[in-house]
């Protein structure tokens, strides 16, 4: 039995640097746990797992581990997180409990099912000839770096759709030609990113000034900090400028 760790938002590892483990092997599974593949658990516990662990983010997994672990690591988390926020039954206030065989949590009550919640973001790398746009957020926990446009895709709405009214919203320009490129996991709690590329139509640049503060055109020699390699966003960005520059 191997068994990933978490304490709420930290992973336990144990090993040095480039050769951390995740997965402690026959520990005892107690309190709220997950099977996340055959014989694979993931467990919370505030307690050391063995003598010598210490925990990181997941963002640090990625960068020691690389990126299937960051993924195995994710949707891990994405399975602990959703059954920390699923114990009630949101019709009638009754305990769930753990569907036998699907992943699911249960009421027995009035016998609605609650699968494990994904939030779908469109984030979109816009180009103009040679240059990206790219935009600084308003909020402070981000605002020290410049990225892709994104945003949730709303109730009834397109995939294409969210893509062109997020772009509206925040930085006021059309777009033309939106092609997907490529989705990923983003465990921060339970976002799916569908990445597309989209091709500058009309319009002035007009951040909106509540979660944009500044949008710009960026060339590849006159790029401002971008975000980590962990990231859809950066993944977009590279495979743009391996193409155009
Ligand atoms: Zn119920």
């Amino acid at each position: 039995m191997h068994c990933i760790v978490f304490d709420n938002d930290e992973i336990w590892v144990e090993g040095i640097n480039n050769d951390l483990k995740f997965m402690f092997n026959n520990i005892p599974l107690n309190g709220m746990y997950e099977e996340i593949a055959p014989d694979n658990f993931v467990m919370e516990s505030s307690a050391s797992p063995s003598h010598n662990a210490f925990k990181i983010n997941l963002r640090q997994i990625f960068e020691s581990c690389g990126e299937d672990a960051f993924h195995l690591t994710g949707r891990a988390r994405q399975l602990l997180h959703w059954r920390k926020t699923h114990q009630f039954c949101g019709c009638c206030g009754e305990r769930l409990q753990r569907h036998q065989t699907e992943t699911a949590m249960h009421c027995a009550q009035c016998g609605v099912m609650y699968y494990p919640r994904i939030n779908p973001v469109v984030i979109t790398l816009i180009h103009r000839d040679d240059s990206i746009l790219l935009a600084r957020r308003n909020d402070p926990n981000f605002n020290h770096f410049w990225s892709i446009v994104a945003g949730f895709v709303e109730a009834g709405e397109s995939l294409v759709n969210a893509v062109r009214r997020e772009i509206r919203e925040e930085v006021g320009i059309e777009v033309k030609n939106i092609t997907h490129v490529s989705s990923q996991q983003w465990p921060f709690p339970n976002n799916l990113m569908i990445g597309y590329r989209a091709e500058y139509a009309s319009g002035e640049i007009t951040p909106d000034g509540e979660e944009i503060a500044e949008a710009r055109w960026f060339t590849y020699d006159n790029l401002p900090r971008i975000p980590g390699k962990v990231s859809i966003a950066r993944k977009l960005i590279d495979a743009f400028f391996s193409q155009n520059r």
